[in-house]
């Protein structure tokens, strides 16, 4: 049988690629070229370690020969990918009693019985597959290492092997052994790795870290793991090898200077000297913030290996930018390392990776970010508990508009029902509010108001939880929260793919404070503005109702002419805050029974603010109550029913725009109708807004210009595109109701079954999270397609929750959209996702 000769040293010319050699060996000779004292290393590639599995001999001594005479080993493995994993690290290859005995004299018996120990459990566990459970104890290591040796030959019927190729070589076989185990695999392909993907070994001449002079081993990296600032971290422990500096606390030094103890810098400046030169260097050649693992043996340094600083998101943002800044990387790269989604993770307060979880409840991450208070049952009771100033978390079984205000005062939101277009969600990402929906392990207890946990343990009112919306988990207590990240950093990477990007990015922002987010996020404008959240508050509820049990078209008129003031003041202030940047304000939307009362408290109490009798009030509302309200008269369908309401909202629109004109600033507003299917309703509204523009203009004398579009929300309106575009500036689809409808699926009830869709493979995701690029898609693109043919300056855009989604963003950037809009919070991602897109290019290159 041929012998396995594919292996080379890893000198600064030999021919070693991350494809062919996996990325440890790739780094370790980056780490040589820049001259570090790496011992000497054998690569073993990818084909190599394929053959060994499959039983081809080792050619133990040519490989032994490139390491030089007498050396222990170590082996690590090699994949292509740092997060692939790989077998564990074997040391001290070639162990055996004439080198413990050798050892004795030069470095002391207890050294040398150290070393040995290591090396039998290493090859016990790993190459003869003996139970680890057997060769754990808390003996002398003196005596540990007897009974390993004893508990070996028992077990195999030979005595431990001496000779160290053969060593090398069964250690070689099972490590490339274990990479092909089913569950090695499983396990990789878990984090992305394809099938096939290889894994290289690396031999390398180990350094001790034993001796007589001061010997031991660390770890140093340069930045915090959690900020990415500039902090030499990193411990150091005497009379140790590998990590075990790291792992072992006692006895562990600082590495600078500290006052809690002792540190490497004051016991062996040289070599501590050298590792911080060290660190600027591979800083500079390997174009990351590395570990350095590193050996002293009497008194000399060796840098064994080198791994990129594990990092959180918001360390991985100051990291990118600070080497672009540094001309280390260029700013397109640092954009590219960062992952979008990773971004949310800096906008909220997160649960500390690093802290206990006591899981309470799971369900769908609505709206990320962690928030902890104590429970409140009711909308009221959140409002009151924020009025005492005390941080509470909504629970409920599904929200509902009335419990908007209630929203507004918790810090997080849970919900045992609803997907993530539920109303608890869209709001929720609309506030930047967390929030888990959907926990429908949760048992939710309104008469005795407690929630039961998937574990059965009941929580009460008043009792502390944490929300955790970046994992859709509840958590008992309050576990340590890390702190928002909107540093110089953060804006300088979001800058830097404005410059790249060719997608616009705008915010759905109903209120004055989603619009200030809006600007804190630097959206190019408001996509999106749902009018109907303005006629919830306290004062105007009564004024709605009013105005909604008005028989007569006067009597309507006589109660919108009250709203009026106050609408025309909302759009003054949001036309203040966005300061000539675009605003698209859509027309009421829902159905009108939304702002009814629902209890029969609810019902007399609007009975006396109205001085009529119950039974009239309460026959009224369930009059309007429909089957399916959602497809019943709301949208346009009111518009033209009852047109007075879009007369008052497209006055004040109006007379805000001029008001703004008279402050010296300039706004052209968006008017957007929804939920429209048919043209004769475009021209109908088309034809009431203009008359309200021309009453506008005449009476106050200056001309008004404004842009009127089209909300393509049903599939009628896609297909039939070319006809609304006629009177449209723009198109913006509303991809919630048009999944809706699409799919004839419910956004409100989804929830409840899509855990098992999702599960038998029926939906590859949640469309209402994920697009469905293949049906709601091709409406998209029917939809686009059909407007531009008749109106080529036609504006097109996303305004659905999928707009700050990357899937979608990436559908809509190929299908030539002009921008997506998004609740304000997924603005930076949706930002830098559109520079990655942009970036494909560049990345291939
Ligand atoms: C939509 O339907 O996609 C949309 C944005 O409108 P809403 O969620 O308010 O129905
Ligand atoms: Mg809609």
């Amino acid at each position: 049988m041929q012998k396995v000769t594919d292996f080379v040293s890893i000198t600064p010319t030999a021919t070693i690629a991350v494809q062919s050699h996996g990325w440890r060996a790739k780094c370790l000779q980056r780490l040589v070229r820049l001259q570090m004292p790496v011992p000497p290393t054998v690569a073993l590639s990818f084909d190599a370690v394929r053959a060994l599995a499959a039983g081809y001999p080792l050619d133990a001594s040519a490989l032994t020969d490139l390491l030089g005479p007498g050396q222990l080993i170590c082996v690590r493995p090699s994949p292509e990918n740092t997060e692939w994993g790989g077998p564990s690290a074997v040391l001290n290859i070639g162990m055996s009693e004439a080198c413990h005995s050798a050892l004795s004299e030069t470095h002391g018996r207890e050294a040398a019985d150290a070393l040995y120990l290591r090396f039998v459990q290493a090859y016990a566990v790993n190459v003869a597959r003996l139970d680890p459970d057997m060769f754990e104890s808390d003996m002398p290591t003196a005596q540990a290492l007897r009974f390993a040796l004893r508990a070996y030959e028992d077990e195999t019927d030979e005595p431990f092997p001496q000779e160290a190729e053969r060593q090398l070589a069964d250690v070689l076989r099972s490590m490339s052994r274990a990479w092909e185990g089913t569950s090695a695999r499983l396990l990789r392909q878990a984090k992305g790795a394809p099938a096939e993907a290889g894994l290289g070994l690396v031999v390398q001449a180990m350094a001790l870290g034993l001796g007589q002079v001061e010997s031991g081993s660390g770890v140093m990296q340069f930045v915090d793991s959690t900020t990415g600032k500039p902090r030499v971290t990193g411990r150091y422990l005497s009379q140790s090898q590998g990590r075990e500096a790291l792992a072992r606390q006692e006895g562990s030094l600082y590495l600078t200077r500290d006052p809690r103890g002792p540190s490497l810098e004051e016991l062996c400046p040289g070599p501590f000297d050298e590792l911080i030169r060290l660190g600027a260097v591979s800083r500079q050649g390997l174009r990351e913030e590395m570990q350095i693992e590193f050996t002293i043996e009497n008194g000399h340094l060796h840098v064994l290996d080198a791994l990129k600083v594990a990092r959180t998101s918001r360390a991985a943002v100051t990291i990118a930018v600070a080497l672009a800044e540094d001309g280390v990387i260029e700013r397109e790269e640092a954009l590219l390392r960062i992952q979008p989604r990773a971004l949310s993770e800096l906008l909220h307060p997160q649960v500390d990776p690093a802290g206990e979880r006591d899981v309470i409840v799971k369900g769908i991450a609505a709206s990320p970010g962690a928030a902890q208070g104590r429970i409140v049952f009711s909308a009221m009771a959140a409002q009151a508990m924020s009025a005492r100033g005390e941080a509470c978390i909504l629970v409920r079984r599904e929200t509902a508009p009335e419990d908007v205000r209630g929203m507004h005062a918790a810090k997080g939101i849970l919900t045992e029902r609803g997907g993530m277009t539920s109303h608890a969600a869209v709001i929720a990402r609309g506030l930047g509010l967390p929030c888990v929906v959907g926990a429908s392990s949760l048992r939710f207890n309104p008469r005795d108001r407690t929630l039961t946990a998937m574990d059965g343990r009941i929580f009460h009112e008043g009792d502390v939880i944490t929300i955790d919306g970046t994992r859709g988990e509840a958590l008992a207590g309050a576990p340590g929260l890390l702190e928002p990240a909107l540093d110089d950093a953060f804006y300088s990477l979001l800058h830097w793919a404005d410059a790249v990007r060719d997608i616009g990015v705008r915010a759905n922002a109903d209120t004055p404070d989603d619009a200030r987010m809006a600007r804190v996020f630097e959206a190019e404008g408001i996509g999106l503005c749902r009018t109907e959240h303005m006629f919830f508050e306290e004062n105007r509820l009564t004024v709605m109702r009013e105005m909604i049990f008005a028989d007569r078209s006067e009597d309507r008129a006589e109660a919108l002419d009250r709203l009026l003031p106050m609408q025309r003041e909302d759009f003054i202030e949001l036309f203040e805050i966005m300061d000539g940047h675009p605003v698209c304000i859509r027309l009421f939307d829902p159905p009108l029974h939304e702002f009814l009362p629902q209890t029969r408290d609810g019902m007399r109490e609007l009975a006396e603010a109205l001085d009529r009798p119950l039974s009239e009030v309460t026959r009224r509302v369930e009059s309007m109550t429909e089957f399916n309200p959602m497809l019943g008269m709301r949208g346009v369908r009111l518009g033209i029913a009852m047109p007075e309401i879009y007369d008052m909202q497209v006055r004040a629109i109006f007379e805000a725009t001029l008001e703004i004109g008279r402050r010296g600033k300039r706004v052209v507003p968006e008017i957007m109708i929804p939920l429209v299917s048919a043209q004769r309703e475009v021209e109908l509204v088309k034809a009431r807004i203009d008359a309200v523009a021309a009453l506008v203009q005449a009476r106050m004398g200056v001309p008004l210009d404004f842009r009127l579009g089209v909300m393509v929300e049903t599939p009628r309106a896609a297909l039939r595109s070319g006809d609304l575009a006629q009177h449209s500036a723009f198109l913006s689809f509303g991809t919630n109701d048009l999944t809706q409808m699409t799919y004839g699926l419910s956004r409100d009830d989804a929830g409840r079954f899509m855990g098992t869709y999702v599960q038998q493979g029926v939906y590859p995701e949640d469309p209402f999270h994920r697009l469905d690029t293949e049906g709601v898609g091709e409406l998209l693109l029917i939809g686009a397609e059909r407007g531009k043919r008749v109106n080529p300056g036609l504006t097109i855009s996303i305004c659905g929750e999928h707009g700050g989604n990357p899937e979608s963003i990436s559908f809509c950037r190929a299908a030539g959209f002009d921008y997506v809009s998004c609740s304000p919070f997924r603005v930076p991602v949706a930002r830098l996702t559109a520079a990655h897109l942009a970036l494909e290019r560049w990345r291939r290159r």
